[in-house]
């Protein structure tokens, strides 16, 4: 790589001298975008099918984001929660239109997913009870509170002890959640497909089951749509199409389609009463700039039909992936746009190294599993890409053995 990309080994050179090592080394210096594409420094252009990790919901370079984070950096960046902004009442009745939550709903912003989650955490809290009920496999950040309502042992165990009260339960398990859901459960905390876990979609089943059992235990259900949300899946929101209702949900990546956001959403009344004046805060959260953002993007999403689109294109590339026929494939899974082709051995380092060689951005999010969650403006034609180049990843990486 050194001959052919001065800039990329000089920048990461430079990377390792200054940045904490907790992400490794890079696998690119990206420079710009437009669309689904994406170019480095040294002016080799991918096609990014990982989308920031579901967070460019446009695309790079949308005109409408631009657009609106332009003009509203001239207007007003931040006044601080002392004071309010249009963008930020806007952004609030327009997430609790799309949530469909009921009258007494509401909205806190805050800057990311871990965020949202730390919000919940306290939501939870104010019931007057402490366990919570999360899933094997789930992933909800890394904040110390987030760590705790994360499942993978390598994130958890150098911070330990985490805050206590948390158990999870087998993903899917509703005789599990039958029996655990009880008195002392605050709140069941819930991917409805399992993002970092590996792109593993919740029964429908499961969800409800989880809905009828909180309601009767008086705990809270909280839909972590973090990574889900926002069209992603093939509806607004995943639990949707589940026809589940939440107590709460938490939002972030795709929501400012780049630009730092999350929010919790309250449902209903008492819900929203759990967190009183001065029980939760935060400095950055609700800035104008942001939510100028995500009403950008949750307006082109409308605008576009992206949501309609989302669900198409993912079930083009389900199609076209299974008809590839090939032995070493073995599935496709999860929704609309947020998927992971299963592989029959450990390839998908292999095959995500090579798909870079070849100017495909893609994510090894298990051993043997390759996640998808383009920008939702991705062409079915750009998928085809990908689905083509796939049986030579797979004997290139192949090649080197699993
Ligand atoms: C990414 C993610 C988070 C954490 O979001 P951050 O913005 O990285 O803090 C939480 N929950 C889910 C489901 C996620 O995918």
């Amino acid at each position: 790589m050194t001959a052919q990309a001065p800039h990329t080994e000089e920048l990461l050179g430079r990377y390792e001298r200054s940045l904490l090592g907790v992400f490794g080394r890079p696998q690119l210096v990206l420079d710009h975008g437009d669309g689904a594409w994406v170019w480095d420094v040294d002016g080799r252009r991918y096609l990014d099918l990982v989308g920031g990790l579901a967070v460019s919901a446009l695309g790079h370079n949308h005109p409408a984001l631009v657009t609106a984070v332009s003009k509203q950096a001239g207007q007003l960046v931040h006044v601080s929660n002392f004071f309010t902004s249009v963008p930020q009442v806007e952004l609030a009745e327009r997430i609790l239109g799309i949530t469909g939550a009921p009258e007494g709903s509401a909205v806190f912003f805050c800057n990311s997913g871990a965020e949202a989650i730390e919000g919940a955490v306290k939501l939870a809290r104010r019931t007057g009870r402490t366990g919570i009920i999360a899933a094997e496999g789930a992933f909800h950040g890394r904040t110390t509170g987030a760590l705790a309502l994360t499942h993978k042992q390598a994130f958890r165990e150098p911070f330990e002890p985490l805050m206590p009260g948390v158990v999870h339960l087998p993903w899917g398990d509703v005789a599990a959640l039958e029996q655990a859901v009880g008195p002392d459960t605050s709140a069941v905390v819930l991917e409805p497909i399992q993002g970092e876990g590996g792109v593993v979609p919740a029964d429908p089943e499961y969800l409800r089951a989880a809905r009828r059992l909180t309601a009767e235990a008086g705990a809270l259900l909280v839909v972590d749509e973090i990574q889900t949300g926002i069209g992603r899946t093939g509806s607004w929101f995943a639990c949707q199409q589940a026809g589940v209702v939440p107590d709460a949900m938490t939002l972030a990546k795709g929501l400012g389609g780049g630009v730092p956001i999350g929010a919790l959403v309250t449902f209903g009344p008492e819900v929203t009463a759990l967190l009183a004046a001065g029980q939760h805060g935060t400095t950055f959260g609700g800035n104008p700039l942001s939510c100028a953002a995500g009403l950008a993007v949750l307006d082109t999403i409308e605008s576009e039909g992206l949501i309609a689109h989302a669900r198409a294109a993912g079930e083009h590339l389900e199609r076209r992936v299974r008809d590839l026929g090939d032995p070493r494939v073995t599935g496709i899974r999860g929704a609309g746009l947020l998927r992971a082709v299963t592989l029959a051995g450990e390839w998908s380092a292999a095959v995500t190294a090579h798909g870079r060689d070849a100017g495909l951005i893609l994510n090894p999010v298990a051993s043997d599993a390759i996640r998808l969650a383009p920008p939702l403006v991705v062409t079915t034609d750009q998928l085809d890409l990908f689905v083509d180049a796939l049986p030579g990843l797979l004997d290139a990486a192949t090649e080197e053995g699993p």
